[in-house]
């Protein structure tokens, strides 16, 4: 591989330009009207405006950005995270139009898109799911309600191509389940135009804990430890830390082991993640992202590994250069995802940053596209960057992340770190361990 199109935008976009970089890689920065002004195009050997700012017509546009690869001749297609990054046509069609696809092959990103064929995947190689419906809901009424009384009140209905939090609904009595079902049924066929749904437990109180790995495709797999993102409002994510604290050990050492295996088993080529709800000690996979993530970076700071930089060489071909004994899990580091949005009604704050400073000091990490004078456009999603801090203990990491939200201006636009500053100094996230309600009991919205 020679030279790397980056098919996103943002911070992410930053991320793979600086690791394309280091390896001697030239890069094509591609981006839409709205996004001009992107700071990696300043540092891209190539340029190319793939469309208007509306990402239909362009960052989601396929055609789009294989022409863009095409008249510039890269060779390397980084997709980020977002847009079309889980999209397996995509994937399809850069291999089959002769490019290198920076991500696992088609046919395991469509395994791992559909839950359902998710779900079952992992049950054969070992890595443990949520009790639930053996495959999707049928229509049959006793069917389904010997399903809910097997598995036992409460129970979620998932939507088997849902994403982003969408398509699932909670049922706390069987009254309610083939009303649900139906609902949820009709709202997955319109949003995702699959309507198969299928019955998990609905686990009360369980954190949110991931597990990163890295393989190759040639029979090597790592994993470079857990991380826990149990901080969330509308399932999305706002804090994250590495490792998840807290957690028994033998079922981390065992969860860690099955995701590696799992990588073996399905010939998983590049960084990925398994998803997991934690509950009374214990792991239960939810899903798999076969991506680079937002938090990737906490991981690359408690292990020193570049993440990146690992998912394109195997991607060109290289076996994994690291085995499980190199992958050491030392300190602490969390991650505060800074959003242009108002910090009390999360409102998206678009507009002009007129001026930016962005915190150092020793054990300080910005990940960010801002500097003074960049106009966050209204069009895309509100990451506009990441605070992480490194420390040799989770509370030197936490003491960091104070000064460090402390010395971040962004003025011009509303962010959310007057939230994050709030939430570094609550007691019992300062404990660790909080489960996912947390935040938004704490927030009063739940
Ligand atoms: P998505 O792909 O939309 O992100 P996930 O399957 O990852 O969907 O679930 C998103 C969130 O929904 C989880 O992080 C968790 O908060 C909640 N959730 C999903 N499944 C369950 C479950 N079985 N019990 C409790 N909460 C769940």
């Amino acid at each position: 591989m020679q030279k790397v199109l980056i098919a996103n935008r943002g911070e992410i976009a930053l991320r793979v330009i600086r690791a394309c970089k280091e390896l001697g890689l030239k890069t094509v920065a591609v981006h839409s009207t709205a996004d001009r002004e992107l700071m990696h195009l300043a540092l891209a050997d190539e340029t190319v405006c793939i469309g208007p700012a509306i990402a239909t017509d362009s960052y989601l546009s396929i055609p789009a950005i294989i022409s863009a690869a095409e008249v510039t001749g890269a060779d390397g297609i980084h997709p980020g995270y977002g847009f079309l990054a889980e999209n397996a046509d995509f994937a399809e069609q850069i291999e089959r139009s002769g490019f290198t696809f920076i991500g696992p092959s088609a046919d395991v990103i469509r395994l791992m898109g559909d839950k359902v064929s998710a779900i079952a995947a992992m049950k054969k190689t070992g890595v443990p799911t949520v009790p639930g419906s053996d495959g999707p809901l049928s229509d049959d009424e006793e069917e389904c309600l010997a399903a809910g009384r097997r598995v036992g009140y409460p129970v979620i209905i998932k939507a088997a191509g849902g994403g982003g939090g969408r398509g699932m609904r909670v049922v706390h009595e069987e009254s309610e389940l083939m009303k649900s079902i139906s609902m949820t049924r009709s709202e997955a066929g319109a949003a995702f135009g699959n309507s198969m749904v299928y019955m998990e437990k609905f686990l009360t109180n369980p954190r949110h804990v991931e597990v990163q790995v890295l393989s190759d495709g040639q029979g090597h797999a790592v994993h470079l430890g857990d991380r826990d993102c149990s901080l969330q409002r509308r399932h999305q994510k706002i804090i994250e830390e590495a490792p998840a604290p807290g957690i028994d050990e033998k079922a981390r050492a065992e969860v860690q082991a099955r995701c590696v295996q799992a990588c073996i088993d399905l010939g998983y080529r590049g960084a990925g993640t398994f998803e997991f709800l934690y509950e009374d000690g214990k792991f239960f996979f939810i899903e798999m992202n076969t991506r680079i993530q937002v938090e990737h970076p906490i991981s690359e700071m408690v292990t020193g590994i570049d993440i990146v930089k690992e998912q394109i060489l195997v991607a060109a071909g290289n076996p994994l250069s690291i085995t499980q004994e190199d992958v050491v899990i030392r300190g602490h580091s969390i991650e505060c995802r800074i959003n242009a949005e108002d910090p009390k009604t999360f409102m998206p704050s678009p507009g002009t940053v007129t001026f930016f400073h962005a915190p150092g000091g020793n054990g300080v990490r910005v990940d960010s596209h801002l500097y003074s004078g960049y106009k966050v456009p209204p069009n895309y999603d509100s990451l506009v960057g990441k605070l992480i801090t490194y420390g040799a203990t989770r509370d030197e990491a936490l003491a960091r992340m104070r000064n460090a939200l402390d010395e971040l201006v962004v003025d011009g636009i509303k962010t959310n770190t007057p939230l994050h500053r709030e939430l570094v100094r609550d007691p019992e996230f300062c404990k660790g361990g909080v489960n996912i309600h947390y935040l938004e009991h704490k927030l009063g919205i739940s």
